[in-house]
């Protein structure tokens, strides 16, 4: 009997031996069952054959092999592993993330045959007035006799699958399995719909890809918005498809609009399959089952499309590449981009990474001839930039958080018959409900923050634990009814903007209007339809929306993001800035952009304004690099939690104390903390972290490595909840 290697998604940093009985034959990269403490669980096999440290009578055995051939292409295989250890995360947590829903649960990898009613012999041959009495069987029946009926299309009938089982009953009809036609979308291929004429720039950029499209490359496609970076990467994807490889199309969670997959669709008679949140679990096993047997051509989905098999992958595109949804914040903490490049590389294929404000890992990168850009630096078609103004809020008389300077620019806009774009980084109606009498803030005691007040639900919502309660009429202190609301929110803008401008049609945008499924797009469609003049949203409106009528844009306050204690702050001002800015003036009218701040001498925004993201990033890289921060350094930040606010800071002591006895831990290692967590308590939970810092990447890897194994015998490390992230992209 053999010995096979198997990784269980559990929170445990290893995996398990079991015994592989006769005559059942695993193969790596498949999932078998196996028993796990009382129950049945499905593993992944990582190893067989192997010399088990354990003594073989004490080994299980694997109950059951459920797949003949691995799930995970070669490539996927190899980065899969890589990551676990480059993350420390589980392995089987690992290999499972990157697996459907159905296949984690042990599903068979096949589509479900599809089954149809066909009418028998006798049911085809029975006269139509048989089954007189039993009126819906004879509808039933009548239907079948015209032509097959797929059973998950039953529904719109008048008739019910009870009608088809009592015929079936009396051998009028049955259910019969289809098989699945093979598709081989490269046979019928083309390129359809209305190309643009490349400028010199795009064609430049499009020319350089292609020239090294056998072999890995990585590109930065450095292009302002609206330059026209989508129609170089249709350019890219004719040769790749046209050649018979398929495309992986990444985009930022809600970047993933109806207008960018129209766009693809639009452009190549060839299957493209769009992996977004309203799929169910079935409908997302097929798509990962049809681009594994090559039968898509272009798999468009967020950060976890990173983990689609493809028989014959072409070309990786990253759209947005500095996008913060790329970073997956919980659980297993990987970046889909730098994945992405490692993938790229595994398969010898080029990688196009896209943005107009590039991340300052990806400009250094460039830097250091990682990478390659490519520039577009002008805007595509006729339109042209828009102008850009700070409106200095000192001693103005706000209306619901609207300068009169910038309401007059509404006017004038909106008489023109154009739409405006107001940004305002927070939803609700206010941040603040405060007792006009003693000065009490209603506050969450879970989180030590204050809640915002919610009008239209009537409740006062904690955004950072999401809990909530009804507003009070007293002051708990004092007993006062005065209580105020301070500040303002998107759901009172919206309001005061109805008294200002009435009669004009608005929508709002934000969390709480877009929570239904479905919401947000059809909000979408009616801006685009031209219906809503005003739009007013959070910073979900800034990302890849391309509104042809908006000539006006403002960001409302800005003054948050000037003052505030990390490090990345100016960086991802400066991405929203940029790209908010951006969706004023795209189809050859003149834009405007107004940025309301108490702020306006601020360094950061007059660079970003008289000179443009570039000159930001590169003076915020020079900055970066004298105070030695991350490109130039690599982190991990270790967070613990705990409910006494003591056992967790007690824990990041213990661990701090073991890392600094390492040999591994030279002078040039720096260990900031333990100290309290920028939100220093969520849902009744105190936090703290341990951040590391080394130039190293590589030695402070080996230092992980090293000390994990320790980590996990410290004192407290069971009784805190305690994660690790590796290149953090958040405090
Ligand atoms: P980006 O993704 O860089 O913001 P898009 O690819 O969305 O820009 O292009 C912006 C607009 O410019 C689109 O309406 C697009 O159709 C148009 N466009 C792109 N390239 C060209 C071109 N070569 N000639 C004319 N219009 C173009
Ligand atoms: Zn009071
Ligand atoms: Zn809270």
């Amino acid at each position: 009997m053999t010995v096979v290697r198997i990784a269980l998604a559990v929170p445990l940093m290893r995996c398990f031996d079991y015994l592989l009985p006769a005559p059942l034959r695993a193969v790596v990269g498949g999932r078998v069952t196996v028993p796990f403490g009382k129950r049945q669980a499905t593993g992944i096999v990582v190893a067989d054959n192997v010399t088990s440290e354990v003594d073989p009578a004490q080994l299980k055995a694997v109950s059951a092999v459920i797949d003949s051939d691995s799930l995970y292409p070669p490539s996927l295989w190899r980065i899969l592993l890589w990551a676990a250890d480059y993350y420390h995360h589980p392995l089987g947590e690992v290999l499972f993330h990157a697996l459907p829903v159905l296949l984690r649960q042990g599903k068979p990898a096949e589509e479900a045959p599809l089954w149809q009613w066909v009418a028998s012999e006798t049911g085809l041959a029975a006269p139509p007035d048989t089954l007189k009495r039993a009126p819906k069987q004879q509808q039933a029946l009548a239907m079948l006799q015209q032509q097959p009926l797929y059973r998950h299309q039953i529904g719109g009938e008048s008739f019910t699958e009870a009608a088809l089982q009592a015929l079936r009953a009396k051998g009028l009809c049955d259910l019969q399995a289809r098989p699945r036609a093979p598709v081989d979308w490269r046979t019928g291929f083309a390129i359809q719909g209305e190309r643009l004429r490349l400028n010199t720039e795009q064609a430049t950029a499009v020319g350089a890809i292609r020239s090294e499209d056998d072999r890995f490359a990585a590109w930065l496609l450095a292009g302002i918005t609206g330059s026209g970076k989508t129609e170089v990467y249709l350019s890219v994807l004719e040769n790749v498809l046209a050649a018979g490889r398929q495309a992986l199309v990444m985009v930022p969670e809600i970047g993933l609009t109806p207008q960018t997959i129209a766009r693809f669709r639009e452009r190549f008679a060839a299957p493209v399959d769009v992996l977004h949140s309203a799929l169910n679990d079935s409908e997302r096993l097929a798509v990962w089952l049809r681009a594994r047997r090559g039968e898509t051509a272009i798999v468009i989905g967020t950060r976890s499309a990173l983990f689609t098999p493809f028989a014959r992958l072409g070309v990786v595109i990253i759209d947005e590449e500095h996008d913060s949804s790329y970073k997956q914040q919980e659980g297993w903490r990987y970046h889909a981009r730098d994945l992405a490049i490692f993938r790229a590389r595994e398969e010898a294929i080029p990688i196009v990474m896209g943005s107009a404000t590039p991340a300052l890992e990806t400009l250094h990168n460039v830097q250091s001839g990682k990478y390659r850009q490519l520039i577009l630096s002008k805007r595509a078609g006729n339109a042209r930039q828009a102008t850009q103004r700070l409106i200095d809020l000192k001693g103005a008389v706000l209306q619901g958080g609207l300068s009169p300077a910038l309401v007059a620019a509404m006017r004038q806009h909106l008489a023109a018959d154009n739409q405006v774009l107001l940004f305002l980084n927070r939803r609700g109606y206010s941040p603040t409900l405060l007792c006009h009498e003693c000065g009490w803030i209603a506050e969450c005691q879970r989180c030590d923050r204050y809640y915002t007040l919610h009008q239209q639900s009537r409740q006062l919502r904690c955004h950072h634990c999401d809990s909530q309660r009804p507003i009070p009429h007293q002051c708990p202190q004092c007993g006062s009814t005065h209580l105020v609301p301070v500040g303002v929110g998107t759901e009172q803008l919206e309001e005061r903007l109805g008294e200002l401008f009435p009669g004009v049609p608005l929508s709002r945008i934000d969390r709480d209007t877009t929570s239904r499924k479905g919401a947000l797009e059809a909000q979408l469609a009616e801006v685009h339809r031209g219906g809503a003049r005003i739009l007013v949203g959070t910073q979900m409106l800034a990302k890849g929306h391309h509104f042809p009528d908006v000539t006006l844009v403002s960001l409302l306050d800005v003054d948050g993001a000037l003052f505030s204690a990390d490090f990345r702050s100016a960086e991802r001002f400066a991405q929203l800035y940029t790209q908010v800015a951006g969706r004023a003036g795209r189809a050859g009218k003149q834009g405007e952009v107004l940025l309301q701040t108490h702020h306006p001498e601020h360094p950061l925004l007059l660079t970003l304004l008289q000179k443009g993201y570039n000159a930001f990033a590169a003076d915020a890289l020079n900055e970066r690099r004298q105070v030695l921060l991350p490109p130039f350094t690599s982190h991990i930040l270790f967070r613990a939690e705990d409910h006494d606010n003591q056992q967790a800071a007690q824990f990041l002591h213990q661990l701090r104390t073991l890392l600094s006895a390492s040999p591994l831990a030279d002078e040039q290692l720096w260990l900031m903390g333990p100290v309290p967590a920028l939100q220093a308590k969520r849902s009744g939970r105190f936090r703290w972290q341990l951040l590391l810092q080394h130039p190293s990447r590589a030695r402070l890897q080996r230092l992980m490595k090293a000390s994990y194994p320790l980590i996990q015998t410290l004192p407290q490390a069971r009784k805190v909840k305690w994660t690790l992230d590796v290149d953090p992209t958040e405090n």
